[in-house]
């Protein structure tokens, strides 16, 4: 009945805040083992619309996430590791600056470096997506509204001797180095560096934190501007996971991310006019669930009987695409990274 009720809402409603969530590295197989490892259907179940999304990139068949990042928020191939950029050096912009330009309020979260290349295709332009102190500045002069990952080290320790974190302070914004911290924080500019480098694993002490900063996020956000906001969160560890071939790992990040998926499908249901659109970069470890043991009941997977990675890197397979909300039509069948920020910035308004 409730469902029934947010299709019937959500059908040619205008879009005003769109909510962009990607997976890093999380394919079909991470999904499905996520839902076999937790026994019960995930959040992502209750996206109203779903599709397919392929994730080549200028340079090559397999991307990496700089490329893939640079698609998803510029709508436009690159090589393998730049960010924001053609591959012949000219700078792209992304639906997030897009957004900021038209007076709509914008955000940034993730669970790695907030300078790693899935943030960084939204915000910045560089040759290379090493080149993370850089990657540092350009968010600290983008007027973004609200940011909350790792990377404290590419703001305060820095070749350049800047303090990229008292700069952003002097503008007026609030820079805090835990989530907890920014909790009493009731409108923006706010900044949340919450580790030198990337954030714990989910299951090594991260606890709630995406779920918990996305939901801040979008209160902030919400507050910061009446014409709407835009924010990308991602779920950058599933990523390692496939990396490291631990499916552990790729479970319980998957399931990290999935509760953040949840917040955010919860603000959409209080919050007419959300779209929100959930995806990932590419698929990482080539990850097969033959089932040898095939039993429904199991939950508990072995390696080699029930799974078998293929890869220690990233594969060319097209990758889950799941809408909610406002606007979610716009996002059926198979689409190219490059069509994702197209259609939210013309459900948007935004010029492109
Ligand atoms: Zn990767």
């Amino acid at each position: 009945m409730i469902m029934m009720l947010s299709l019937t809402l959500s059908a040619g409603q205008k879009v005003k805040n769109v909510i962009f969530m990607i997976g890093d590295g999380m394919g079909l197989a991470a999904v499905t083992a996520a839902w076999i490892g937790e026994g019960q259907p995930l959040a992502m179940q209750r996206a109203t619309v779903g599709g397919f999304v392929a994730t080549w990139s200028a340079s090559a068949r397999v991307t990496d996430s700089a490329a893939a990042a640079t698609a998803l928020a510029c709508g436009v191939k690159t090589a393998n590791g730049v960010i924001g950029q053609t591959p012949d050096g000219q700078s792209v912009e992304s639906i997030l600056t897009r957004a900021h330009k038209a007076g709509l309020a914008t955000g940034l979260v993730d669970t790695y470096s907030i300078t790693d290349a899935t943030p960084a295709g939204f915000i910045a332009h560089v040759r290379s997506r090493k080149d993370q102190e850089t990657i540092a500045a350009q968010i600290a002069d983008s007027g973004i509204d609200v940011f909350m990952g790792g990377g404290r080290q590419f703001f305060t320790s820095r070749k350049d001797g800047r303090n990229l974190a008292a700069e952003m302070e002097a503008k007026g914004y609030r820079m805090t180095g835990t989530l907890d911290e920014a909790l009493s924080c009731k409108r923006p500019r706010l900044g949340v560096l919450a580790a030198e480098g990337a954030l714990e694993k989910a299951d090594a002490g991260r606890g709630d934190y995406l779920a918990r900063a996305t939901e801040k996020t979008l209160e902030l956000l919400k507050a910061a501007s009446r014409k709407g906001f835009f924010v990308m969160i991602e779920g950058s560890m599933i990523d390692g996971g496939g990396h490291a071939n631990d499916l552990k790992m790729v479970v319980s990040e998957t399931l990290d991310f999935d509760r953040a998926v949840a917040r955010a499908f919860d603000f959409a249901d209080r919050n007419p006019g959300t779209l929100v659109v959930v995806t990932a970069d590419h698929e990482t470890g080539g990850l097969t669930m033959p089932a040898a043991s095939n039993d429904k009941e199991q939950h508990a997977l072995t390696p080699g009987v029930d799974y078998l990675f293929s890869t220690k890197g990233h594969t060319c397979t097209m990758v889950p695409l799941l809408a909610y909300g406002a606007g979610a039509e716009a996002f059926g069948g198979i689409k190219d990274n490059t069509d994702l920020p197209r259609i939210m910035a013309r459900l948007l308004g935004l010029k492109w």
